[in-house]
């Protein structure tokens, strides 16, 4: 939206940055008060208040500001990870003997999360779309977690719908925006309760920076910040949060910069003999792109194609022969990088997730499409 460039501007001409063009960094782990009573009063509202690190930290406070502006949320908390807002996220929402429900492919150590809760006695299913929702659906169903894209597929489930169907059943909605980020996409505003982001990819812009978030509204935030947040102690750094502070900033033109290129290589993909299909939801082709500018206002760069191949061999000669992208997992930072979940991924994973073997999946960064385009090329003609 238009106005998501403030939030590089958002809070920092606060009195306590005293003018300095970058917000002052707060690198202490305590705050004291001028009376036992006061730190009584403080410790009790630590979701809000200064006390201790792990609690709130005013670089960080100054983060979760601008995120839950751009998200249109209330509030948002920051964690040491994406994962660690989202296993917080799901902990604070379920006990022992309620169900999940996870729509469509979501990232794997969400999956393995959730198995993970199986030992306290919290069960899940997986389900393609809302028909298989439908059959899934326990009386015990809590909550109803998904990806818009979905994680390696990029399906699109429209969130009008889906956040329709889950109310009229009562079940709460987590959704990871971490594709989209903000700037193309603000699912709160289309009826999800809580989004929730690693702020390690483009977010951060740079990968220099591991972290997560949490955003929605007060009654949903504030028990997971003075709980799970606390316990768990995946607490984000000062530090962490000044650089997401800096990436903000160029946020919206990175995001424009990489949304051209993504679209080039995708259409380059598209087009090749070589490629049996582009999972890419800018494309015209995709079954879900008109859904998707329904909701989205643009597309990120991190898509995946299929090599007309079930060889393990040859998509890892594919790989091998690239000059320009990168092999490595994550995504969202300045250099290309690419990643096959038939090289990488454990294979119940990869099974549940119904990702082919063929599957490749490419972070487009900020370099020139020419040469992204050129190397992959390169690297089609030599399994040719
Ligand atoms: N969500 C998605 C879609 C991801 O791809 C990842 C990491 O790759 C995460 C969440 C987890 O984030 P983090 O690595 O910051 O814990």
């Amino acid at each position: 939206m238009d106005d998501d460039w403030i939030c590089g501007r958002f809070g920092e001409d606060e009195p306590w940055t005293l003018g300095a063009v970058n917000p002052p960094v707060f690198d202490n782990s305590v705050f004291t008060f001028g009376s036992a009573v006061e730190l009584g009063e403080a410790i009790r509202n630590e979701d809000e208040r200064y006390v201790y690190w792990r609690g709130t930290n005013p670089t960080v406070d100054l983060l979760q500001r601008k995120l839950a502006a751009l998200e249109r949320a209330e509030r948002a908390k920051c964690f040491g990870s994406g994962m660690g807002a989202i296993s917080a996220t799901i902990s604070s929402l379920v006990s022992a003997g309620d169900h999940v429900l996870v729509l469509g492919a979501v990232y794997g150590p969400t999956t393995q999360f959730l198995r993970y809760l199986e030992k306290f006695g919290v069960t899940h299913d997986h389900a393609v779309d809302l028909d298989a929702c439908d059959s899934a659906i326990r009386p015990n169903t809590r909550l109803l977690y998904f990806e818009s894209p979905s994680y390696m597929r990029y399906e699109i489930f429209d969130l009008a719908v889906v956040t329709g169907w889950a109310r009229e059943r009562g079940l709460v909605t987590v959704m990871d925006n971490t594709w989209s980020t903000p700037i193309f996409q603000k699912p709160l505003t289309l009826g999800v309760d809580l989004v929730v982001h690693s702020l390690s990819k483009y977010a951060g812009g740079h990968s220099d920076v591991v972290g997560g978030v949490v955003a929605g509204p007060s009654r949903l935030i504030r028990p997971l910040a003075l709980t799970e947040y606390q316990l768990y102690g995946a607490a984000m750094s000062p530090h962490d949060a000044a650089k997401v502070i800096k990436g903000l900033r160029t946020l919206p033109v990175r995001m424009a910069a990489h949304q051209e290129r993504g679209l080039a290589v995708a259409g380059f993909l598209a087009g090749h003999p070589a490629v049996r299909r582009v999972n890419h939801p800018g494309l015209p082709s995709h079954p879900g792109h008109d859904i998707a500018l329904g909701q989205m206002s643009g597309f990120s760069s991190l898509f995946s194609f299929e090599l007309a191949t079930e060889s393990r061999d040859e998509v890892s000669t594919f790989l091998d022969g690239l000059r320009h992208f990168r092999i490595g997992v994550s995504w969202g930072g300045f250099e290309s990088l690419v990643n096959a979940p038939a090289l990488t991924t454990e294979e119940s994973v990869r099974a549940t997730m119904g990702i082919p073997v063929g599957l490749v999946r490419l972070s487009v960064g900020l370099e020139p499409a020419d040469t992204l385009i050129k190397d992959l090329g390169g690297a089609l003609d030599g399994i040719g």
